[in-house]
């Protein structure tokens, strides 16, 4: 089967700017980004969309979470008078343009709610 996108940036097939990498994920900056930050959260393994996501996937959907969390921390966006967004689009409907799970983290401004 051929590579997902975030899988060539994970291989430096595609080069990208990579803020965080372990055995699990990897996160790097969006080239598009909707916010002063816009980080991607993405695991190595490809799973496509989180509605398809399966029990044994279970840990790695936590420690995205975990990694978003502390990336966010670590550029200073953690104080509730900052805050920072945790955003993942599936299908059509949720704006998903890449399929290969993914977990947008945005801060630096004020993000509206509801969303567009
Ligand atoms: P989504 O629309 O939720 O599937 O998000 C996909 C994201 O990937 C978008 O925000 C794109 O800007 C971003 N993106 C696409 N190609 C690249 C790339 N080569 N490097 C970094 N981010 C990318």
């Amino acid at each position: 089967m051929s590579k997902t996108l975030f899988e060539k940036i994970a291989d430096r097939e595609i080069p990208a700017d990579i803020v965080h990498e372990d055995d699990v994920c990897l996160a790097f900056h969006d080239i598009n980004p909707q916010a002063p930050v816009h980080l991607l959260v993405v695991p190595r393994k490809p799973i496509p969309r989180v509605g398809e996501a399966s029990a044994e996937d279970q840990q790695a959907l936590g420690h995205l979470l975990l990694v978003a969390g502390r990336l966010a921390r670590e550029q200073g966006f953690a104080a509730t008078d900052q805050g920072f967004r945790v955003v993942i689009n599936h299908g059509q409907h949720g704006g998903e343009s890449v399929p290969h799970l993914h977990v947008h983290v945005l801060a630096g401004r004020q993000l509206d709610w509801p969303p567009g």
